[in-house]
């Protein structure tokens, strides 16, 4: 039996969701996708390059020699998202084979209990008509591939929506394996558009109309959950020093004495990012603002506010306390930040308190918890007994190291953390109920699944 440690409606429906979902036939969804994570294994050097990683260094290279040193931001663009030699658009850069490999590539599981939380939202915001689930690059697609067997599980339950997949990509590449992962046939993919808001539409086998954009402002109003994996993390950010002369900007300049490096310098005076981007009560010494990722902040927060939804933000992270994270992963290792642009995966810590502050007064912010308690709220170890019921001995091993990876404290359960974005309806306490005298307490809140705890017996 099942039971549920919370009060309220929203908690019974969550537990039916999960028991639901969790009868997905486990000989069916077994399909394992395992290889090591972009955890921080060693350190490689610097050799490497391919063609269009020199490319992007003569580019680079120019560029500062035309105009000066550029910014970290600047530099993460121009490396990660170029729209000729861009790491992300010109390669599959996920997976064994690849750079890196995320939670939804390790297990299913992890895209299941996502998509348990996407209905519980919806049902808890009084299951609106329209359901537009919003993913913000999606990588392969696995995620929201994952997320449609638990909607085709729960249609009983979704039937009166209308529900539509709008994916935010930048990656031609990517854009069309997520096409063959979601819509299957290529022929159901419509031509890519150049310069149109929707580049590429197609429907799933179940029907439901999917849409490419390459940026959220083009995602039509409505009724929105919004998922966002390993995506904050591979924006662009500024990097700020604090100096006996006040805060400076780190940029990335010419190495004079390396012909063909590049290397990072500290700005002279202060910058217009130096000036506006560093809160005036800041206690460390070094920090990393993503600017771009606050504007996305800024309109996941105005979209929901508006249009009723939510959003959740799954990446590495912290709370405002760490002070340089930005590094790169190339076949699975550490790698040199400057070396071979274009040729390796940049990242940094997505800052948590920042991303609180963007979001500003007009939603609720929950979070970050970790990702093993995230899992666990949600229902993992039920979901796992069931899998492990019904599988053989090779399959349990698998089950039990992907668990083992998403959950363990070393590897990504600690250091991946969940954030949530809710309407402000959602945390409001239910109102009493007027004439019952044996009421005294207001009824609790009622609970948000994942940020929850659910308890199993
Ligand atoms: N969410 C996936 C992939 C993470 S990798 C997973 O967890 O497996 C980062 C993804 O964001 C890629 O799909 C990349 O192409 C996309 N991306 C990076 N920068 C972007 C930008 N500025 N706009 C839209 N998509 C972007």
């Amino acid at each position: 039996m099942i039971f549920v440690a919370m009060t309220g409606c929203c908690a019974f429906k969550t537990q039916k969701l999960l028991k639901l979902s969790l009868s997905i036939s486990p000989a069916a969804s077994v399909c394992w996708r395992v290889a090591a994570t972009r955890l921080w294994s060693s350190s490689s050097s610097s050799s490497g390059e391919d063609a269009s990683g020199s490319s992007m260094l003569r580019h680079l290279t120019s560029k500062i020699t035309a105009t000066g040193p550029i910014s970290v931001a600047e530099y993460m663009r121009e490396a990660l998202t170029n729209p000729v030699m861009g790491y992300y658009v010109k390669k599959n850069m996920l997976g064994a084979d690849g750079d890196f490999i995320t939670s939804p590539e390790i297990s299913q599981i992890f895209g299941e209990l996502l998509g348990v939380w996407v209905v519980s939202e919806w049902m808890a915001a009084g299951r609106p008509k329209q359901l537009q689930l919003v993913e913000l690059g999606p990588g392969k697609g696995s995620l929201t591939s994952d997320i449609l067997r638990v909607f085709a599980q729960l249609q009983p339950v979704l039937s009166s929506a209308s529900v539509s997949l709008h994916l935010v990509e930048v990656s031609p590449v990517l854009s069309r394996l997520q096409a063959q992962n979601l819509v299957g046939t290529s022929d159901s993919v419509e031509v890519e558009r150049e310069n149109e808001p929707v580049y590429r539409q197609g429907r799933t086998a179940a029907g439901l109309p999917v849409s490419w954009y390459r940026r959220l402002e083009d995602v039509p109003p409505g009724f929105s959950i919004f998922l966002a994996h390993e995506f904050f993390d591979a924006l662009p950010i500024h990097k700020f020093q604090r100096t006996k002369r006040g805060w400076r900007e780190v940029m990335v300049d010419v190495d004079p004495d390396r012909p063909g490096r590049l290397r990072f310098v500290v700005a002279p005076s202060p910058t217009l990012a130096s000036t506006t981007l560093v809160q005036s009560d800041e206690s460390r010494d070094h920090v990393e603002v993503c600017a771009e990722g606050g504007v996305i902040i800024q309109q996941l927060a105005r979209r929901v506010a508006q249009n009723g939804g939510a959003a959740l933000i799954a990446d590495y992270g912290h709370d405002g306390t760490k002070t340089d994270t930005f590094r790169g992963f190339k076949g699975h290792h550490l790698h040199d930040v400057l070396a071979s642009p274009g040729c390796a995966d940049l990242t940094a810590d997505v800052d948590f308190g920042y991303v609180r502050r963007m979001a500003g007064t007009g939603v609720a912010c929950l979070g970050p918890v970790a990702q093993r308690t995230f899992l666990k709220n949600m229902g993992i170890d039920v979901r796992m007994q069931v899998l492990l019921r019904n599988s053989n001995q090779s399959d349990k091993e698998q089950l039990l190291r992907s668990y083992e990876t998403l959950t363990d404290g070393a590897k990504m359960g600690e250091r991946f953390l969940f954030f949530g974005l809710l309407h402000p309806s959602r945390l409001a306490r239910p109102k009493m109920a007027t004439g019952l005298k044996l009421e005294k307490k207001a009824p609790a809140q009622p609970p948000i699944a994942g940020f929850t705890e659910i308890r199993f017996a």
